[in-house]
């Protein structure tokens, strides 16, 4: 938890693609709302990705994540491209993000899926259905089967080959895991949804035990379990009854990007990264969409509302995070719409054009 100071560092990584448009727009907006709360910021722009890969020969410099580390949060535009697609693992663009998790120690990934009144005929889902979805996912992010020992190539002994991994959850990773839940669901609507396979996997009864066990330390916070599978089934036969879902690192990669497609507006949806001190990393969740790369057509409004989660849940600055989801609703409003997200009868704007808007939204207290 955070107590609201009123100067703050922030390091931009703005990345490749179009992450250098949207992070230069949301940075504006970052400082506007900021600015109406009397928040003073100042910003370190450093190069990661495919950008660093070109400038310094690696997909995460040390001074990058250094001046990270020493920031109070970390707004990240895109990274990859066609033109690293190539390159062996280690200097690839995407090595350089998991470094930057790794090495700012976050583990508890938020995922909002909202289905905003002005675009619920992008929802992939009835009208019925989509009105009013309003979910956050927090996925584990360094644990699970994606990292357990012992993994690898065999041969099994029928001479057959096999591939092998394992799912390993301590207590401790679940306990973190489930206090960062607990709190995001207390500043939400107070009830939270645990998902796992508990009925299958070892590693998910220990889950559903620990989780259980801290329940009483949250008395305002409703909890109940689901299994993976019939949450699968529930997010689109009926996504509203959700509010906040933690799950572990594979099954919240699958839900989280499920839930994101109910929005059906991949440039709207932010995201952020989490740790247990330290800055935390906010960005949106689509890539790098090289397709339409320095065109001025890219939507910036994921990551100014990856600039409203970094507000809220990284410097618990609530009121400007506020202002910047009020501004961008305002601006939806009045009509304006980027290309992904147009449809008859709206104003068809681009990158710099809808930052220029939301600015004035921002400034109107709209
Ligand atoms: P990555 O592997 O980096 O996640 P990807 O190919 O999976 O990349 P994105 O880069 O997210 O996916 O983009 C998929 C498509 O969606 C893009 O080609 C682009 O046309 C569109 N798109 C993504 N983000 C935006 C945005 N902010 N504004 C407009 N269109 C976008
Ligand atoms: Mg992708």
């Amino acid at each position: 938890a955070t107590t609201p100071r009123k100067s703050y560092n922030i390091t931009l990584l703005p990345g490749d693609g179009i992450g250098p448009e949207v992070i230069s727009v949301a940075k504006n907006v970052l400082n506007l709302a900021g600015s109406l709360e009397g928040i003073e910021f100042s910003f370190n722009e450093m190069p990661v990705g495919g950008a660093a890969l070109d400038l310094i020969g690696v997909p995460l410099p040390e001074e990058t994540l250094t001046v990270a580390k020493q920031s109070d949060a970390v707004l990240l535009g895109a990274i990859g491209g066609y033109k690293w697609d190539k390159n062996e693992k280690h200097l690839k663009p995407e090595t350089g993000l998991l470094q930057l998790r790794e090495g700012l120690g976050v583990f508890a990934n938020l995922r909002p899926a909202t289905v905003l009144p002005q675009l619920v005929e992008s929802s992939t889902l009835k009208k019925e259905v989509a009105e009013g979805v309003d979910l956050m996912v927090v996925r584990e992010l360094t644990g699970g089967i994606y990292f357990g020992k012992p993994r690898g190539f065999d041969t099994n002994e029928k001479g057959q080959e096999i591939g092998y991994n394992t799912e390993v959850y301590s207590a401790f990773e679940i306990d973190r895991i489930a206090r960062v839940a607990f709190e995001i669901a207390r500043k939400r609507n107070g009830k939270l949804c645990s998902v796992d396979k508990a009925n299958v996997l070892e590693a998910s009864m220990l889950w559903r035990k620990i989780i259980t066990a801290l329940a009483s330390e949250f008395p305002d916070v409703e909890l109940s379990h689901m299994y993976v599978d019939n949450a699968a089934m529930q997010l689109v036969r009926n996504p509203k009854q959700f509010d906040t879902i933690v799950t572990n690192n594979i099954f919240g990669d699958i839900l989280s990007d499920e839930a994101s497609m109910i929005t059906g507006s991949i440039g709207m949806l932010p995201s952020a990264s989490l740790g247990s001190s330290g800055p935390g990393l906010f960005e949106p969740i689509h890539g790098s969409a090289p397709d339409i790369a320095g065109q001025d057509k890219a939507n910036p409004l994921a990551t100014m509302l990856s600039a409203a989660m970094l507000l809220k849940y990284g410097l618990g600055e609530e009121n400007a995070a506020t202002r910047i989801e009020m501004a961008v609703l305002d601006t939806l409003d009045r009509g304006f719409r980027t290309g992904d997200i147009h449809s008859f009868g709206h104003k068809l704007v681009g990158c710099k054009e809808i930052g220029e808007e939301v600015m004035k939204s921002v400034d109107s207290g709209a």
